[in-house]
Protein backbone atom coordinates (compact mmCIF):
# COMPACT_ATOMS: atom_id res chain seq x y z
CA UNK A 1 0.00 0.00 0.00
CA UNK A 2 1.38 3.18 -0.84
CA UNK A 3 0.55 7.07 0.01
CA UNK A 4 -1.61 8.27 -1.89
CA UNK A 5 0.80 11.48 -3.26
CA UNK A 6 3.92 8.28 -4.96
CA UNK A 7 5.02 8.33 -8.40
CA UNK A 8 3.10 5.09 -10.00
CA UNK A 9 4.76 3.80 -13.36
CA UNK A 10 2.79 1.80 -15.19
CA UNK A 11 4.77 -0.36 -17.68
CA UNK A 12 2.87 -1.45 -20.83
CA UNK A 13 -0.12 1.33 -22.53
CA UNK A 14 -2.92 -1.33 -23.76
CA UNK A 15 -5.92 -2.10 -21.96
CA UNK A 16 -5.01 -3.57 -18.49
CA UNK A 17 -2.47 -0.56 -18.30
CA UNK A 18 -4.63 1.91 -19.27
CA UNK A 19 -7.68 0.10 -16.74
CA UNK A 20 -4.88 0.55 -14.27
CA UNK A 21 -4.31 3.95 -14.39
CA UNK A 22 -8.07 4.93 -14.39
CA UNK A 23 -8.67 2.88 -11.68
CA UNK A 24 -5.78 4.19 -9.70
CA UNK A 25 -7.66 7.63 -9.46
CA UNK A 26 -10.89 5.94 -8.71
CA UNK A 27 -9.18 4.21 -5.33
CA UNK A 28 -7.95 7.76 -4.70
CA UNK A 29 -4.52 7.54 -6.32
CA UNK A 30 -3.49 11.32 -6.47
CA UNK A 31 -0.01 11.18 -7.25
CA UNK A 32 1.59 11.10 -10.64
CA UNK A 33 1.23 8.72 -13.24
CA UNK A 34 4.13 7.45 -15.66
CA UNK A 35 2.75 4.88 -18.50
CA UNK A 36 5.68 3.97 -20.47
CA UNK A 37 5.20 1.75 -24.41
CA UNK A 38 7.51 0.29 -26.70
CA UNK A 39 4.43 1.27 -28.99
CA UNK A 40 5.23 4.41 -30.78
CA UNK A 41 1.08 4.89 -31.02
CA UNK A 42 -1.53 5.89 -28.31
CA UNK A 43 -3.02 2.80 -26.65
CA UNK A 44 -5.35 0.74 -28.78
CA UNK A 45 -7.62 -2.37 -28.51
CA UNK A 46 -6.14 -5.29 -30.21
CA UNK A 47 -9.54 -7.53 -30.70
CA UNK A 48 -10.56 -5.86 -34.03
CA UNK A 49 -7.09 -5.75 -35.38
CA UNK A 50 -7.95 -9.65 -36.63
CA UNK A 51 -11.73 -9.03 -37.37
CA UNK A 52 -12.78 -5.90 -39.31
CA UNK A 53 -9.73 -4.38 -39.63
CA UNK A 54 -8.40 -7.33 -41.54
CA UNK A 55 -11.33 -7.37 -43.36
CA UNK A 56 -11.05 -4.00 -44.35
CA UNK A 57 -14.64 -3.07 -42.38
CA UNK A 58 -12.87 -1.03 -40.04
CA UNK A 59 -9.84 1.79 -40.50
CA UNK A 60 -6.64 0.77 -38.24
CA UNK A 61 -7.01 4.43 -36.54
CA UNK A 62 -10.57 3.27 -35.82
CA UNK A 63 -9.10 0.58 -33.05
CA UNK A 64 -8.02 3.51 -30.48
CA UNK A 65 -8.53 3.58 -27.22
CA UNK A 66 -10.14 6.74 -25.93
CA UNK A 67 -7.66 9.04 -24.84
CA UNK A 68 -7.40 9.65 -21.41
CA UNK A 69 -8.30 12.85 -19.38
CA UNK A 70 -5.65 12.77 -16.89
CA UNK A 71 -3.69 15.68 -16.43
CA UNK A 72 -0.93 13.85 -14.16
CA UNK A 73 -0.70 10.88 -15.85
CA UNK A 74 2.46 11.34 -18.56
CA UNK A 75 1.98 8.61 -21.35
CA UNK A 76 5.89 8.05 -22.95
CA UNK A 77 5.22 6.04 -25.93
CA UNK A 78 8.25 4.88 -28.18
CA UNK A 79 10.11 3.87 -25.29
CA UNK A 80 11.35 0.54 -24.29
CA UNK A 81 11.99 -0.48 -20.73
CA UNK A 82 14.67 -2.84 -20.44
CA UNK A 83 15.54 -3.15 -16.52
CA UNK A 84 13.61 -3.09 -12.88
CA UNK A 85 15.84 -2.07 -9.84
CA UNK A 86 13.57 -3.20 -6.92
CA UNK A 87 16.44 -1.92 -4.47
CA UNK A 88 16.42 1.53 -6.00
CA UNK A 89 12.71 1.70 -7.26
CA UNK A 90 13.28 2.51 -10.38
CA UNK A 91 12.51 1.49 -14.01
CA UNK A 92 15.64 1.41 -16.46
CA UNK A 93 14.96 2.33 -20.48
CA UNK A 94 16.47 1.05 -23.19
CA UNK A 95 17.66 5.24 -23.26
CA UNK A 96 19.67 4.47 -20.10
CA UNK A 97 17.26 6.61 -18.26
CA UNK A 98 15.80 5.50 -14.99
CA UNK A 99 12.35 6.38 -13.64
CA UNK A 100 11.39 5.95 -9.96
CA UNK A 101 8.61 4.80 -8.78
CA UNK A 102 6.78 4.27 -5.21
CA UNK A 103 4.61 2.17 -6.97
CA UNK A 104 4.79 -0.15 -10.05
CA UNK A 105 1.96 -1.86 -12.14
CA UNK A 106 3.69 -4.41 -14.57
CA UNK A 107 1.12 -4.91 -18.03
CA UNK A 108 3.69 -5.62 -20.47
CA UNK A 109 1.51 -8.09 -21.99
CA UNK A 110 2.59 -11.03 -24.97
CA UNK A 111 3.82 -11.50 -28.01
CA UNK A 112 3.45 -14.02 -30.81
CA UNK A 113 5.86 -16.88 -31.13
CA UNK A 114 7.18 -17.30 -34.57
CA UNK A 115 8.31 -20.44 -36.18
CA UNK A 116 11.70 -19.46 -35.92
CA UNK A 117 11.39 -19.32 -32.25
CA UNK A 118 10.32 -23.10 -32.05
CA UNK A 119 13.17 -23.71 -34.15
CA UNK A 120 11.08 -25.05 -37.32
CA UNK A 121 11.98 -22.23 -39.90
CA UNK A 122 15.37 -22.85 -40.79
CA UNK A 123 16.14 -21.29 -44.07
CA UNK A 124 14.12 -17.93 -42.32
CA UNK A 125 10.99 -17.79 -44.51
CA UNK A 126 9.08 -14.57 -44.43
CA UNK A 127 6.51 -15.42 -41.45
CA UNK A 128 3.71 -12.73 -40.40
CA UNK A 129 2.49 -12.42 -36.91
CA UNK A 130 -0.86 -10.43 -35.65
CA UNK A 131 0.18 -8.18 -32.29
CA UNK A 132 0.15 -4.66 -33.51
CA UNK A 133 -1.42 -1.93 -35.48
CA UNK A 134 1.59 -2.15 -37.73
CA UNK A 135 1.81 -6.16 -38.28
CA UNK A 136 -2.53 -5.85 -39.00
CA UNK A 137 -1.46 -2.70 -41.76
CA UNK A 138 0.75 -5.35 -43.14
CA UNK A 139 -0.86 -8.46 -42.89
CA UNK A 140 -3.95 -6.19 -44.85
CA UNK A 141 -2.01 -5.02 -47.47
CA UNK A 142 -0.52 -8.52 -48.33
CA UNK A 143 -4.13 -9.84 -48.21
CA UNK A 144 -5.24 -7.32 -51.10
CA UNK A 145 -2.90 -9.36 -53.25
CA UNK A 146 -2.14 -12.83 -52.26
CA UNK A 147 -3.88 -15.58 -54.11
CA UNK A 148 -3.02 -18.00 -51.86
CA UNK A 149 -2.62 -17.84 -47.45
CA UNK A 150 -1.11 -20.80 -45.28
CA UNK A 151 -1.94 -20.11 -41.50
CA UNK A 152 -0.45 -22.01 -39.21
CA UNK A 153 -2.17 -22.59 -36.25
CA UNK A 154 -6.12 -23.65 -36.27
CA UNK A 155 -6.50 -21.64 -32.41
CA UNK A 156 -8.72 -18.44 -32.18
CA UNK A 157 -6.36 -15.99 -33.72
CA UNK A 158 -5.60 -18.59 -36.37
CA UNK A 159 -9.08 -19.25 -37.63
CA UNK A 160 -9.99 -15.41 -37.41
CA UNK A 161 -6.96 -14.62 -40.05
CA UNK A 162 -8.02 -17.83 -42.53
CA UNK A 163 -11.75 -15.79 -42.24
CA UNK A 164 -10.14 -12.73 -43.45
CA UNK A 165 -7.70 -14.41 -45.53
CA UNK A 166 -10.77 -16.46 -47.32
CA UNK A 167 -13.33 -13.50 -47.55
CA UNK A 168 -10.46 -11.37 -49.33
CA UNK A 169 -10.44 -14.26 -52.08
CA UNK A 170 -7.38 -16.00 -51.05
CA UNK A 171 -6.74 -20.18 -51.68
CA UNK A 172 -6.49 -20.46 -47.72
CA UNK A 173 -5.04 -23.48 -46.08
CA UNK A 174 -4.89 -24.22 -42.28
CA UNK A 175 -1.97 -25.98 -40.85
CA UNK A 176 -2.52 -27.10 -37.21
CA UNK A 177 -1.69 -30.12 -34.83
CA UNK A 178 -4.99 -30.19 -33.68
CA UNK A 179 -8.43 -29.57 -35.20
CA UNK A 180 -9.58 -25.89 -34.52
CA UNK A 181 -9.81 -24.25 -31.41
CA UNK A 182 -9.78 -27.64 -29.72
CA UNK A 183 -7.73 -26.93 -26.99
CA UNK A 184 -9.15 -23.02 -26.13
CA UNK A 185 -13.02 -24.12 -26.76
CA UNK A 186 -13.44 -27.50 -26.63
CA UNK A 187 -14.64 -30.18 -29.09
CA UNK A 188 -18.19 -28.71 -29.54
CA UNK A 189 -17.02 -25.44 -30.90
CA UNK A 190 -13.95 -26.62 -32.76
CA UNK A 191 -16.55 -29.21 -34.88
CA UNK A 192 -18.66 -25.86 -35.81
CA UNK A 193 -16.12 -23.93 -36.18
CA UNK A 194 -14.15 -26.28 -38.65
CA UNK A 195 -17.86 -27.43 -40.78
CA UNK A 196 -18.13 -23.45 -41.30
CA UNK A 197 -14.89 -23.17 -42.16
CA UNK A 198 -14.98 -25.56 -44.72
CA UNK A 199 -17.68 -24.51 -46.37
CA UNK A 200 -16.20 -20.83 -46.91
CA UNK A 201 -13.50 -22.78 -48.91
CA UNK A 202 -10.88 -23.52 -46.06
CA UNK A 203 -8.74 -26.61 -46.34
CA UNK A 204 -7.12 -28.11 -43.05
CA UNK A 205 -3.92 -29.85 -42.67
CA UNK A 206 -4.21 -31.41 -39.08
CA UNK A 207 -0.80 -32.34 -38.76
CA UNK A 208 0.19 -33.60 -35.13
CA UNK A 209 3.99 -33.28 -35.79
CA UNK A 210 3.62 -29.65 -36.15
CA UNK A 211 4.51 -28.21 -39.20
CA UNK A 212 8.28 -27.07 -40.34
CA UNK A 213 8.86 -23.44 -42.96
CA UNK A 214 10.75 -24.18 -46.11
CA UNK A 215 11.57 -22.90 -49.22
CA UNK A 216 10.66 -24.71 -52.18
CA UNK A 217 12.74 -22.35 -55.06
CA UNK A 218 11.77 -18.72 -54.02
CA UNK A 219 8.22 -19.83 -53.54
CA UNK A 220 7.99 -20.15 -49.09
CA UNK A 221 5.76 -23.50 -48.56
CA UNK A 222 5.61 -25.56 -45.35
CA UNK A 223 6.64 -29.11 -45.16
CA UNK A 224 3.85 -30.93 -43.19
CA UNK A 225 5.96 -34.61 -42.91
CA UNK A 226 6.92 -35.37 -46.71
CA UNK A 227 4.63 -33.19 -48.58
CA UNK A 228 5.07 -29.38 -49.22
CA UNK A 229 2.30 -26.83 -49.97
CA UNK A 230 3.61 -23.76 -50.96
CA UNK A 231 1.33 -20.05 -50.90
CA UNK A 232 2.30 -16.52 -51.24
CA UNK A 233 1.91 -15.45 -47.85
CA UNK A 234 2.62 -17.43 -44.39
CA UNK A 235 0.84 -16.37 -41.17
CA UNK A 236 1.68 -17.92 -37.81
CA UNK A 237 -0.41 -18.08 -35.06
CA UNK A 238 1.09 -20.32 -32.86
CA UNK A 239 0.47 -18.87 -29.43
CA UNK A 240 2.17 -16.39 -27.72
CA UNK A 241 4.79 -15.56 -25.07
CA UNK A 242 4.73 -13.43 -22.09
CA UNK A 243 7.08 -10.09 -22.73
CA UNK A 244 9.36 -10.56 -19.34
CA UNK A 245 12.80 -10.10 -20.62
CA UNK A 246 12.58 -6.39 -18.85
CA UNK A 247 11.76 -8.60 -15.23
CA UNK A 248 14.09 -11.66 -15.77
CA UNK A 249 16.99 -10.27 -13.77
CA UNK A 250 14.73 -8.54 -10.70
CA UNK A 251 13.32 -12.35 -10.01
CA UNK A 252 9.76 -10.62 -10.76
CA UNK A 253 9.26 -13.12 -13.42
CA UNK A 254 10.09 -16.61 -15.05
CA UNK A 255 9.79 -17.68 -18.38
CA UNK A 256 6.30 -18.39 -17.52
CA UNK A 257 5.63 -15.28 -16.62
CA UNK A 258 4.83 -12.96 -13.51
CA UNK A 259 3.01 -15.22 -10.73
CA UNK A 260 0.45 -12.96 -8.81
CA UNK A 261 -1.50 -13.61 -5.29
CA UNK A 262 -5.32 -13.36 -5.77
CA UNK A 263 -5.64 -8.85 -5.63
CA UNK A 264 -2.90 -9.59 -8.78
CA UNK A 265 0.14 -8.30 -5.96
CA UNK A 266 3.85 -10.03 -6.53
CA UNK A 267 4.91 -7.61 -3.75
CA UNK A 268 2.53 -5.04 -1.58
CA UNK A 269 3.95 -2.06 -4.11
CA UNK A 270 4.19 -3.79 -7.03
CA UNK A 271 1.34 -5.73 -8.88
CA UNK A 272 0.44 -6.96 -12.03
CA UNK A 273 -2.44 -7.58 -15.01
CA UNK A 274 -3.38 -8.93 -18.27
CA UNK A 275 -1.74 -11.37 -20.56
CA UNK A 276 2.35 -11.38 -18.25
CA UNK A 277 0.39 -12.80 -15.52
CA UNK A 278 -0.42 -16.68 -13.92
CA UNK A 279 -2.55 -17.56 -11.18
CA UNK A 280 -3.08 -19.56 -8.81
CA UNK A 281 -1.24 -23.00 -8.37
CA UNK A 282 -1.50 -24.29 -11.84
CA UNK A 283 0.08 -20.73 -12.93
CA UNK A 284 -2.81 -20.53 -15.70
CA UNK A 285 -2.94 -17.64 -17.79
CA UNK A 286 -5.93 -15.63 -18.75
CA UNK A 287 -5.18 -13.75 -22.10
CA UNK A 288 -8.51 -12.41 -22.64
CA UNK A 289 -9.58 -8.22 -23.23
CA UNK A 290 -11.84 -9.03 -20.13
CA UNK A 291 -9.65 -11.20 -18.23
CA UNK A 292 -6.89 -8.06 -18.55
CA UNK A 293 -9.07 -5.46 -17.63
CA UNK A 294 -10.63 -7.41 -14.25
CA UNK A 295 -7.13 -7.91 -13.69
CA UNK A 296 -5.99 -4.27 -14.05
CA UNK A 297 -8.98 -3.20 -11.84
CA UNK A 298 -8.00 -5.50 -9.27
CA UNK A 299 -4.22 -4.55 -9.57
CA UNK A 300 -4.82 -0.86 -8.77
CA UNK A 301 -6.61 -1.25 -6.21
CA UNK A 302 -4.64 -3.63 -4.30
CA UNK A 303 -2.04 -0.77 -5.08
CA UNK A 304 -3.87 1.74 -3.80
CA UNK A 305 -5.61 -0.17 -1.11
CA UNK A 306 -3.38 -3.02 0.32
CA UNK A 307 -5.60 -5.60 2.31
CA UNK A 308 -8.28 -3.85 2.05
CA UNK A 309 -8.96 -4.23 -1.66
CA UNK A 310 -11.16 -6.89 -2.93
CA UNK A 311 -10.21 -9.85 -4.43
CA UNK A 312 -9.93 -10.61 -8.28
CA UNK A 313 -13.73 -11.37 -8.77
CA UNK A 314 -14.33 -11.79 -12.23
CA UNK A 315 -16.48 -14.73 -14.94
CA UNK A 316 -13.99 -16.13 -17.90
CA UNK A 317 -15.63 -14.61 -21.19
CA UNK A 318 -14.29 -14.40 -24.61
CA UNK A 319 -15.70 -13.40 -27.95
CA UNK A 320 -14.70 -14.08 -32.04
CA UNK A 321 -16.16 -13.12 -34.82
CA UNK A 322 -15.45 -15.61 -38.13
CA UNK A 323 -17.09 -16.85 -41.01
CA UNK A 324 -20.17 -15.26 -40.27
CA UNK A 325 -20.18 -16.73 -36.70
CA UNK A 326 -20.05 -14.22 -33.69
CA UNK A 327 -19.66 -16.64 -30.74
CA UNK A 328 -19.19 -15.45 -27.04
CA UNK A 329 -18.46 -17.95 -24.46
CA UNK A 330 -19.12 -17.38 -20.99
CA UNK A 331 -17.34 -20.67 -18.06
CA UNK A 332 -14.45 -22.66 -17.92
CA UNK A 333 -13.39 -22.88 -21.60
CA UNK A 334 -12.46 -26.02 -22.79
CA UNK A 335 -16.14 -26.67 -22.66
CA UNK A 336 -15.91 -31.01 -23.02
CA UNK A 337 -18.84 -31.81 -21.51
CA UNK A 338 -22.57 -32.83 -22.52
CA UNK A 339 -23.91 -29.50 -24.74
CA UNK A 340 -27.51 -28.53 -24.75
CA UNK A 341 -28.80 -25.57 -27.11
CA UNK A 342 -31.83 -24.48 -25.33
CA UNK A 343 -32.61 -21.51 -27.87
CA UNK A 344 -32.49 -21.28 -31.42
CA UNK A 345 -31.20 -24.08 -33.76
CA UNK A 346 -27.84 -24.72 -35.05
CA UNK A 347 -28.37 -25.80 -38.20
CA UNK A 348 -29.52 -21.95 -38.63
CA UNK A 349 -26.41 -20.99 -36.90
CA UNK A 350 -28.21 -19.05 -34.38
CA UNK A 351 -28.34 -20.64 -30.48
CA UNK A 352 -27.77 -20.28 -27.52
CA UNK A 353 -26.12 -23.68 -25.82
CA UNK A 354 -25.37 -24.85 -22.48
CA UNK A 355 -22.44 -27.06 -21.35
CA UNK A 356 -22.85 -29.44 -18.63
CA UNK A 357 -20.27 -31.82 -16.82
CA UNK A 358 -21.32 -34.24 -13.95
CA UNK A 359 -21.56 -31.30 -11.50
CA UNK A 360 -23.88 -29.11 -13.48
CA UNK A 361 -23.56 -26.36 -15.87
CA UNK A 362 -20.06 -25.30 -16.70
CA UNK A 363 -20.33 -22.83 -19.61
CA UNK A 364 -22.58 -20.93 -22.22
CA UNK A 365 -22.00 -20.20 -25.82
CA UNK A 366 -23.85 -17.75 -27.89
CA UNK A 367 -23.95 -17.61 -31.74
CA UNK A 368 -25.09 -14.95 -33.69
CA UNK A 369 -27.61 -13.55 -30.71
CA UNK A 370 -27.40 -10.82 -29.16
CA UNK A 371 -27.20 -12.10 -25.23
CA UNK A 372 -26.24 -9.73 -22.29
CA UNK A 373 -22.93 -11.09 -20.99
CA UNK A 374 -24.93 -11.21 -17.37
CA UNK A 375 -27.26 -13.53 -19.17
CA UNK A 376 -24.69 -15.56 -20.17
CA UNK A 377 -23.04 -16.01 -17.48
CA UNK A 378 -26.13 -16.80 -15.74
CA UNK A 379 -26.83 -19.70 -17.90
CA UNK A 380 -22.76 -20.55 -17.71
CA UNK A 381 -23.05 -21.06 -13.90
CA UNK A 382 -26.99 -20.13 -12.52
CA UNK A 383 -26.11 -20.83 -9.04
CA UNK A 384 -22.76 -18.53 -8.81
CA UNK A 385 -23.21 -15.44 -7.46
CA UNK A 386 -21.18 -12.31 -8.86
CA UNK A 387 -19.07 -12.10 -5.81
CA UNK A 388 -17.72 -15.80 -6.38
CA UNK A 389 -13.92 -15.72 -6.93
CA UNK A 390 -13.19 -16.92 -10.11
CA UNK A 391 -11.14 -20.25 -10.53
CA UNK A 392 -7.64 -20.07 -11.69
C1 LIG B 1 -5.07 -9.76 -32.99
C2 LIG B 1 -5.64 -10.06 -31.62
C3 LIG B 1 -7.00 -10.34 -31.49
C4 LIG B 1 -7.55 -10.61 -30.24
N1 LIG B 1 -8.89 -10.86 -30.15
C5 LIG B 1 -9.43 -11.08 -28.94
C6 LIG B 1 -10.83 -11.34 -28.80
O1 LIG B 1 -11.56 -11.39 -29.78
N2 LIG B 1 -11.33 -11.53 -27.55
C7 LIG B 1 -10.53 -11.47 -26.43
O2 LIG B 1 -11.03 -11.65 -25.32
N3 LIG B 1 -9.20 -11.26 -26.53
C8 LIG B 1 -8.64 -11.06 -27.76
N4 LIG B 1 -7.29 -10.82 -27.86
C9 LIG B 1 -6.47 -10.81 -26.64
C10 LIG B 1 -6.46 -9.42 -25.99
O3 LIG B 1 -6.26 -8.41 -26.94
C11 LIG B 1 -5.36 -9.40 -24.93
O4 LIG B 1 -5.76 -10.31 -23.91
C12 LIG B 1 -5.13 -8.03 -24.35
O5 LIG B 1 -4.69 -7.12 -25.32
C13 LIG B 1 -4.11 -8.10 -23.23
O6 LIG B 1 -3.86 -6.82 -22.75
P1 LIG B 1 -2.51 -6.45 -21.98
O7 LIG B 1 -2.64 -5.00 -21.67
O8 LIG B 1 -2.28 -7.40 -20.90
O9 LIG B 1 -1.32 -6.71 -23.00
P2 LIG B 1 -1.00 -6.19 -24.50
O10 LIG B 1 -2.27 -5.81 -25.19
O11 LIG B 1 -0.13 -7.20 -25.07
O12 LIG B 1 -0.19 -4.86 -24.21
C14 LIG B 1 1.07 -4.84 -23.63
C15 LIG B 1 1.78 -3.55 -23.98
O13 LIG B 1 3.03 -3.52 -23.32
C16 LIG B 1 4.01 -2.99 -24.20
N5 LIG B 1 5.33 -3.50 -23.78
C17 LIG B 1 5.73 -4.80 -23.76
N6 LIG B 1 7.00 -4.90 -23.30
C18 LIG B 1 7.40 -3.64 -23.03
C19 LIG B 1 8.62 -3.07 -22.53
N7 LIG B 1 9.66 -3.84 -22.19
N8 LIG B 1 8.69 -1.73 -22.39
C20 LIG B 1 7.63 -0.94 -22.71
N9 LIG B 1 6.45 -1.42 -23.18
C21 LIG B 1 6.35 -2.74 -23.33
C22 LIG B 1 3.59 -3.46 -25.57
O14 LIG B 1 4.06 -2.59 -26.56
C23 LIG B 1 2.06 -3.44 -25.47
O15 LIG B 1 1.53 -2.23 -25.97
C24 LIG B 1 -6.70 -10.57 -29.10
C25 LIG B 1 -5.34 -10.31 -29.23
C26 LIG B 1 -4.80 -10.06 -30.48
C27 LIG B 1 -3.32 -9.77 -30.63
Amino acid sequence: MLTHDGTIVIVGGSIAGVTAAEELRSAGHLGPIVMIDEQPHQPYARPPLSKAVLTGVDSVESVALSPLQDSALTHMSDQRVVDVSIEGSAVILASGDRIRFDGLVIASGARPITMADLGRNPDGVPEKVLRTVDDARAIRDALATASSVIVIGGGILGMELASAAVEAGARTVVVSNEPPMRRQCGPFVSALVQRRAEARGVEFLIHPDGARLVTNGSTPGVDTGGSTITAELIVTAVGDSPNVDWLITSGLADRRGVQVDSRCRVTPTIVAAGDITTHGPSRRRHPHWSAAIDQGRTAARALVLGDAASGLHARPYFWTDQFGLALKMSGDMPFDGSSTVIEGSLDEFSALVQFSSDDGPVGALSLNRRVPMSRLHRIAAPSRTTSEEVRT
